[in-house]
């Protein structure tokens, strides 16, 4: 009896949705291997180890923690076996340099009494933007969040609901519709800048974040997020699958109207499948050659970040594991982001204390950092970062010496950046863009690059320039729609 061979699968790229690809494929007998270019997996979610810290590089919050478990469930395993989520209890802590606080959790009477000391109108407010921020969660999450957009007629499926939720409105539009006080709309608009959107412009779908908090909870996985990438990485090998690190793709190989082989480690490797997580202006522009990079690369990309990881000597146990510190200017500021011209003097900065929840993270007595600023791509501003970056991180650490962390100079253990620059030579990133392309709603669902290219009937996309879009969910989200196409369980 001959049995037919298994199909095989490549995968561009180790971040979190090329993971969650891998993962999904694999466990369905798909012989699955992961390319990845760096030294190791997670993508935006690296690992740094300085001076016995440990500093995850990117993502810190995780929502949905359902979205990963899913990932272990599919082959009959415990996600608490590789990985251990532990709650962050606030959510976020927000600041203004007003001295104004706000403890922001998944407590309705502990939100609303805080609410109701700034502004006590706003209580009804904030109750009838949480209700719309339910709708949108259990129309634009739970139903679309993780099936692909192929087709046009999906998205006029789609138009009503998208209609009845007024989604050609801005996040920060519908909040203030709702909310009179200038603090509490930005505590209740700011959540889009963690996926790349700028709260003036993109879609309040989008005001889904505040549900999906409130709904699932804000975790942190022990060890660091970098821990769940190892997680992730430990169940795809233990399923049998491949991961190649320092094995950058060069191309994508085609014939015809099929994806054939890639083209790493100095050789060429043929696949049935291929599915890239790296950039979308890259893999179309670098690895295919097709001029639907120039396309791409033309649309709105999401703005950059600065990010200074750094570690001290003590503990600061006024601080909270999240803190997100607004600066004297909202708007103008994001709209300098987005869209001015020059590199702004003043900032709003999301501060990640992870010691607070994990103190393995840093030596006995120590505690670990790290703090980003919004800035803008390099297609907005260029400020020549090489000699920006040393001036502008002094500029940051001087302010939360000033404003929030006493005596951080002089408790410096260690201290290092990652630029705009960085984003683009490291991770291949357009412009240095740290979300890819801006979630607005002419760049979301169908108008986003599609989850398998309309073109090449095996090559897919996944992560977070394709359906539905940035951050742990997004991607993870991404994972299920695209391997739903690469099973074959949709059309
Ligand atoms: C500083 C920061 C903080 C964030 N905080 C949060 C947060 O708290 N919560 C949240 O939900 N989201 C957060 N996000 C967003 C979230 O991290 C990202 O949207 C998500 O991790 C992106 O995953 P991805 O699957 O698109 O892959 P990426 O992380 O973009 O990984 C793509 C991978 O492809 C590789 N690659 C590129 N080119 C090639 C090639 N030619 N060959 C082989 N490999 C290649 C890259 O090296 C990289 O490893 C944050 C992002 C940043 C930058």
């Amino acid at each position: 009896m001959t049995t037919s061979p298994r199909k095989t699968a490549a995968v561009i790229g180790a971040g979190l949705g090329g993971l969650a690809l891998a993962i999904r494929l694999q466990s369905k007998g798909i012989a699955t291997t992961v390319f990845e270019k760096r030294d190791k997996p997670g993508g935006r979610a690296y690992v740094y180890h300085d001076a016995g810290f440990t500093f995850d590089a990117g993502p810190t919050v995780i929502t949905d923690p359902d979205c990963l478990k899913k990932l272990w469930r599919l082959s009959g395993r415990d996600m608490a076996e590789h990985v251990t989520l532990l709650p962050v209890d606030p959510f976020y802590r927000l600041c203004w340099e007003d001295g104004t606080v706000f403890d922001y959790a998944d407590d309705q009477d502990a939100i609303e009494a805080q609410i109701r000391k700034i502004n006590p109108p706003d209580v009804e407010g904030y109750r009838r933007f949480l209700a719309y921020s339910r709708d949108v969660y259990r129309e634009g999450y739970e139903k679309l969040g993780s099936v692909p957009f192929l087709h046009f007629s999906d998205m006029i499926r789609a138009a009503p609901q998208l209609a009845r939720l007024q989604a050609w409105r801005s996040v920060h539009s519908m909040v203030a519709r709702h909310i009179k006080d200038e603090h509490l709309r930005q505590a209740f608009s700011f959540h889009t800048l963690l996926v790349g959107g700028n709260p003036f412009s993109t879609s309040s779908i989008y005001a889904l974040i505040h549900a999906l908090e409130r709904q699932g909870g804000v975790w942190f996985a022990k060890g660091g997020t970098g821990a769940l990438v190892a997680g992730m990485v430990r169940l795809f090998r233990e399923l049998g699958g491949t991961i190649h690190l320092n094995a950058p793709v060069d191309r994508i190989e085609t014939e015809g109207n099929r994806a054939t082989a890639i083209h790493a480690m100095g050789a060429r490797h043929a696949f049935d499948m291929i599915a890239s997580n790296a950039d979308v202006v890259h893999t179309y522009r670098t690895l295919l050659g097709d001029p639907k990079g120039d396309k791409l690369a033309a649309k709105r990309h999401s703005m950059s970040l600065f990010v200074i990881y750094f570690g001290l000597r003590g503990l600061r146990p006024d601080l909270r594991h999240h803190m997100v510190l607004f600066g004297p200017r909202y708007r103008e500021l994001i709209g300098q982001i987005f869209k001015g011209k020059t590199l702004a003097d003043d900032f709003s900065l999301y501060l990640h204390a992870p010691s607070v929840t994990d103190p393995d993270l840093a030596p006995e007595g120590c505690s670990a950092y790290y703090v980003l600023a919004p800035v803008p791509h390099l297609g907005t501003v260029d400020p020549d970062w090489e000699r920006t970056a040393p001036i502008y991180r002094d500029r940051i650490l001087d302010y939360l010496e000033a404003r929030y962390i006493p005596n951080l100079r002089r408790d410096l253990m260690t201290v290092r950046h990652f630029t705009p620059l960085d984003f683009r030579s490291e991770l291949n990133a357009h412009l240095g863009s740290a979300f890819s392309i801006e979630p607005i709603l002419t760049q979301s669902a169908w108008f986003r690059p599609h989850n398998r290219d309309e073109r090449l009937e095996n090559l897919y996309i996944v992560g977070a320039g394709t359906h539905p879009g940035a951050g742990i969910p997004g991607v993870v989200g991404s994972a299920e729609a695209t391997a739903s196409l690469m099973i074959g369980e949709r059309a």
